[in-house]
């Protein structure tokens, strides 16, 4: 039974995917999400039935467009299969329960934020409306109203915390260190773990992405490196392991 919700949250999470890979990049470029259809977007021909199955499309059209074999982005694929991957997993780690729940909408944010601010350097408000939004209420839903409180507080403190980060970063390096997106995706950070684990996320997203930004600075030159996808990533991370990150703050304690 356990491997039959496996399959079916592997195929929730793929397709969802590849709506959010729509969201994430028609958005951006201020299109509608649900007019026109999906289509090629250089030759413009409406995408079949049969041209939409999440990952065995990309398979059996060998990455490209059946018209004008222009290559279907390679990022789509592997957002289908990791957020299949990621769905059914969190199911047998979490079963369903308050965790589950939350690891689903985290998934999803891990995703659009992937794909909006690796290829547009923006992380969206819708998706971080809606997250806070069903975090909330499920928290309301499981706990209490008292708990959806305090962690709104709590999500209130981090976005202060990284907004005063954001604030000493452009004194020391005389140029935007943060980005818009950034500070308001801590707001959903403690909002979700609230503050001392929030704080260890910050922590862990700088040592996620020391490793790729000093790539990008040794190969291009470019100083501007998302900071969205490692932030999400961290809470995606922390989240799931708890109890190894409560290990840690209790020697603190
Ligand atoms: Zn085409």
């Amino acid at each position: 039974m356990e491997f039959f919700y496996f399959i079916v949250f592997f195929v929730i999470g793929s397709s969802l995917a590849s709506f959010y890979c729509v969201v994430a990049t028609r958005l951006p470029e201020g299109k509608s999400i649900v007019k026109p259809g999906s289509h090629c977007i250089v030759c413009n021909h409406s995408l079949k039935w049969f041209e939409l199955v999440p990952i065995l499309s990309y398979i059996f059209l060998k990455g490209k467009c059946r018209y004008c074999k222009t290559n279907i982005p390679i990022y789509e694929f592997f957002a289908e299969i990791a957020c299949g991957l990621l769905f059914g997993l969190s199911f047998l780690y979490f079963g369903f329960s308050y965790s589950f729940y939350v690891s689903l909408v985290l998934i999803s944010l891990l995703i659009l934020i992937f794909v909006s601010d690796f290829k547009y350097m923006i992380i969206l408000d819708s998706p971080l409306v809606i997250t806070s939004l069903v975090v909330l209420g499920l928290k309301w839903y499981y706990f209490s109203l008292y708990t959806s409180f305090i962690s709104l507080i709590d999500g209130v403190i981090l976005f202060v915390i990284m907004l005063l980060i954001g604030f000493l970063g452009k004194k020391m390096f005389k140029k935007e260190a943060l980005g818009g997106g950034d500070i308001k995706l801590a707001f959903v950070i403690g909002l979700t773990v609230g503050v001392p684990y929030g704080l260890m996320c910050l922590v862990l997203s700088s040592f996620l992405a020391l490793p790729y930004a000093t790539y990008s600075m040794l190969t291009n030159n470019s100083h501007e490196v998302p900071y969205g996808p490692f932030l999400i990533s961290s809470l995606c991370i922390v989240f799931f392991y708890y109890d190894k990150f409560s290990y840690i703050l209790n020697l603190f304690n």
